[in-house]
């Protein structure tokens, strides 16, 4: 039993109902040499050629991309504490105490994926809330979108925020009527924190290798990971793991990086670039706005249920360091909510295109709320949509009431920019939202009430994920000829199922470069 195994691992057939693509289905067999795609065709096309064949009762489709994730915050998130589906104040901070209780005397506690709107007093906490619940070392608590932070008093004291500290410019520090921080602090005012209490516990090499696993088990082939790379040494700490795991990676790691400056952007490149096969320096990441959720999107008219337009954090320095990322050989990709922010990333990408910049390099990340007139002017430019239809399972609640009746139809509006062409690229900002690219998927089907006429067929959303992503994120079309086998085996049929159908849809098997990834099926991906 010799050459059999290296044959197959050079060549084999996979069988299914179908083959199903965001072009359609194109037939129901694969046939991969050297773990790349080399035809496509029925079963019978293949007859007598004495390959082995992996037979499924199932589809066989693309491998999915998330073009959007934050894989280290992900693994953090998967150790740490969850505020998730809190109920109110006093659930909370059970939470808190009960969390602390498993970390070193004196370390911070973090917590993250705060709702407010979830919790029964409908409101954030303050530091007297966190006190009263841990008042002997730092707590800092963080909303889901990760715009909006909570300190105590002691995380307070360690950031140096007193009732005299001066917000930075693009974020703000809430004061009690008494003219006392509250513990909130907005966007860029979140970064007064010092950086160790961005995460409780130590994601280690093992520990994101076992996500990265995990996100294969998804059916999730490659992803955007956006990489922090700052100035102190703790915000060092994920390009070094990230150096680590290069050999070893499940799934195809493209790096974004989420820098301050052009050193750390050249480093990040370069570390990125060389470090493994799986592994590769995408670009540039950088803000201009917040959260709709946090009333920090950058809005053109007030929010409906607050009179304040958010915060443009847009500058020069977004431009610069977008330039660098070009010269190079990278990609921009700018955060952007709010209609506002959408018009200033436009005004960038038009500048960098008239300066000689690809299009196809430029991608604005979210795209929230989005008028038919911004939809024209994005399509004109061709830059790319990446978005997380997820969002709208979230945000179902509450995101009407927030921007308004009239701007309802503005919200996430997919079927608008597909119809004037514009790039979409599918995403999950996990973990702003659970990996499950096929919940996402059916979130973009269902809609969940909001702007209903914007919903896409099974076959465009999956599209979206894959051959929108892979754009995003410099792949070849997938499953094109000579395009890697990176492959997902799943119970459903993207083309007639129902969204909840996509929802449900069981993983069967993944394949990254021709080779299936062994997933251990009892691995966690997302925190009860
Ligand atoms: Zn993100």
């Amino acid at each position: 039993m010799d050459a059999p195994q290296d044959d197959q691992a050079l060549r084999k057939i996979l069988a299914a109902r179908a083959v199903s693509t965001g072009r359609g289905t194109i037939g129901d067999s694969i046939l991969i040499v050297d773990g790349k795609v080399a035809a496509i065709g029925t079963l019978k096309d293949f007859d007598g050629s004495g390959i082995a064949v992996a037979r499924y009762d199932a589809t066989i489709i693309p491998g999915l991309r998330d073009a959007h994730t934050h894989p280290v915050a992900y693994t953090a998130l998967l150790a740490g504490c969850s505020l998730k589906n809190a109920t109110d104040m006093k659930d909370l901070q059970r939470r808190l105490v009960t969390f602390a209780k498993t970390l070193s005397d004196g370390q911070p506690v973090v917590a993250t994926r705060l709702d407010d709107e979830s919790l029964a007093e409908r409101r954030l906490p303050t530091r007297i809330d966190l006190d009263a619940a841990i008042p002997d070392r730092p707590v800092v608590v963080y909303r889901y979108c990760g715009h909006v932070a909570v300190a105590n008093t002691a995380a307070l004291h360690a950031s140096d925020v007193t009732s005299d500290t001066q917000a930075p410019s693009g974020g703000s520090i809430d004061y009690d009527p008494a003219g006392h921080p509250t513990g909130v602090l907005r966007e860029t005012a979140m970064g007064l924190i010092p950086p160790a209490f961005a995460w409780s516990g130590n994601p280690d090499e093992a520990s994101l290798l076992s996500a990265l696993v995990g996100l294969a088990g998804l059916g999730i082939t490659s992803i955007g990971a956006m990489i922090g790379h700052g100035e102190d040494p703790t915000e060092r700490r994920e390009l070094e793991l990230w150096r680590g795991v290069a050999a070893r990676l499940p799934i195809k790691v493209h790096g974004i990086a989420s820098v301050e400056t052009t050193t750390r952007l050249e480093e990040a490149a370069s570390v990125l670039s060389d470090a493994g096969p799986r592994l590769s320096w995408l670009g540039l990441k950088r803000f201009a706005d917040g959260s709709l959720g946090g009333h920090t999107a950058a809005m053109h008219a007030p929010f409906a249920d607050d009179p304040s337009m958010g915060i443009l954090r847009l500058s020069e320095v977004d431009t610069n360091l977008a330039r660098r990322s070009i010269e190079l050989g990278g990609m921009v990709a700018i955060h952007a909510i709010g209609d506002r922010a959408v018009d200033g990333v436009l005004d960038v990408f038009e500048e960098l295109i008239a300066e000689g910049a690809d299009p196809r390099d430029l991608r604005m990340e979210h795209v929230s709320v989005i008028s038919p007139t911004q939809i024209r002017r994005f399509a004109e430019l061709g830059v790319t949509a990446v978005v997380q239809p997820a969002f709208l399972a979230s945000e179902s609640e509450w995101v009407a009431r927030r921007v308004g009746g009239d701007r309802v139809p503005w919200l996430y509006p997919f079927r608008s920019l597909l119809s004037f062409d514009a790039p979409v690229a599918g995403s999950s900002d996990c973990p702003v939202e659970p990996p499950q690219a096929l919940w996402g998927m059916a979130a973009a089907m269902d809609r969940y009430g909001i702007a209903p006429d914007e919903r896409l067929t099974g076959t465009e959303v999956l599209a979206m994920f894959t051959s929108g992503a892979a754009r995003a994120l410099r792949e070849p079309e997938p499953l094109a000829i000579g395009s890697p086998a990176d492959i997902a085996v799943i119970d459903a049929e993207p083309a007639t199922a129902s969204a909840s159908q996509i929802r449900d849809a069981q993983v069967l098997d993944t394949y990254v470069d021709g080779v299936s990834v062994n997933v251990d099926r009892g691995l966690s991906v997302w925190p009860d």
